[in-house]
């Protein structure tokens, strides 16, 4: 099984990146991020919980995204394996998604980071708003919260990673293509 965590800031491309990475590996998808938008469109208990986090660029409190996330992989079985797309965003959630995986006989093969720099992230969040309709991309204080929260709460979990050598850094400036090209040879090389 080939399961990746895909890493990096708001606005690093995690999302474009890992539709090429599924048809590619044939992998599954998951992304917290998109999950609980759907759950928002949808009305449904745990969209309404989640939406008053993701309107103020807060993280939706650990136990909640981490029962999301474990009932979402439950959904499939028999598969090539998972892109954690914006999950873990926190030591804790880290922790979690291991225990939980090795319950289950699997673990995590690597986590791919995209690098960034800040500058070019607030250029790209603004660009995506125009297209996304995501409100949480259009206003520049939320922005500056989540970029804060990424340095805060999220970054600390690349360590995790490290520790246990399956961290995979990549520069995330370039054309789609010329990045895509940089997570496959990482991935190539582990899987
Ligand atoms: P994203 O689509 O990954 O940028 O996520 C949008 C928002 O959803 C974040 O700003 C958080 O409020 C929430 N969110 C997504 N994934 C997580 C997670 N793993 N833990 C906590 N909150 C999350």
């Amino acid at each position: 099984m080939l399961n990746l965590v895909l890493f990096g800031p708001p606005g690093a491309g995690k999302g474009t990146q890992s539709q090429r990475l599924i048809e590619k590996y044939n992998l599954v998808h998951l992304s917290t991020g998109d999950i609980f938008r759907a759950n928002i469109g949808g009305g449904t208990d745990l969209g309404k919980l989640a939406k008053s986090y993701m309107d103020k660029g807060q993280l939706v409190p650990d136990e909640v995204t981490i029962n999301m996330l474990e009932s979402e992989v439950n959904k499939h079985s028999d598969v090539k394996g998972f892109i954690f797309d914006g999950f873990p965003r926190t030591e804790a959630q880290a922790k979690a998604l291991d225990a939980f995986l090795e319950g289950k006989g699997m673990s995590i093969s690597g986590m791919v980071a995209l690098d960034v720099p800040e500058e070019e992230l607030k250029e790209r969040l603004k660009k995506r708003a125009i297209d996304s309709g995501r409100t949480d991309d259009a206003n520049p204080e939320i922005i500056n919260n989540r970029i804060a929260v990424y340095k805060n709460e999220t970054a600390p979990v690349k360590s995790f990673y490290e520790k246990q050598n399956k961290y995979y850094a990549i520069n995330g400036l370039g054309s789609i293509e010329e990045i895509t090209s940089r997570i496959f040879e990482v991935i190539d090389a582990i899987n």
